[in-house]
């Protein structure tokens, strides 16, 4: 298992964030620094490094992020206008937190995105 992070505590409440749903498998809460009108992180609880680290045993904690975002999505409003959901992985993609998590990504026209 991986080293726990900031994440770790987040999700324990131990240190404090804006949490916006939490389950068995994962927790919601907004991004310290949005990059968006609305900006919500959804983090699996359990300490998974990067997206190359998963494995079969996560595919439910996995689809659950996306549940989740759709969710959230509906309760902020912004579902039929849209939004955009991001993981980041490792160096390249400027991966800061090595804990995983989906980016939700909402509240105004996003602009194309290019590779
Ligand atoms: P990454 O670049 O790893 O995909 O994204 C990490 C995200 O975590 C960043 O958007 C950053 O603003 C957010 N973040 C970092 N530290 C904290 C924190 O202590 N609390 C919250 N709520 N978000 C954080």
């Amino acid at each position: 298992m991986a080293e726990e992070t900031l994440f770790s505590k987040i999700i324990r409440r131990e240190i404090p964030a804006d949490i916006l749903y939490q389950d068995n498998l994962v927790t919601a809460f907004r991004d310290i620094k949005p990059k968006a009108p609305i900006h919500i992180l959804i983090v699996t609880n359990l300490p998974i490094h990067t997206i190359n680290d998963v494995t079969a045993e996560h595919e439910a904690a996995l689809g659950r992020l996306f549940t989740v975002a759709a969710k959230i999505a509906c309760q902020e409003g912004f579902s039929e206008e849209g939004y955009r959901l991001i993981v980041n992985c490792n160096r390249h993609a400027g991966q800061e937190v090595f804990h995983l998590h989906m980016h939700l990504l909402g509240g105004k026209p996003l602009g194309q995105f290019f590779c």
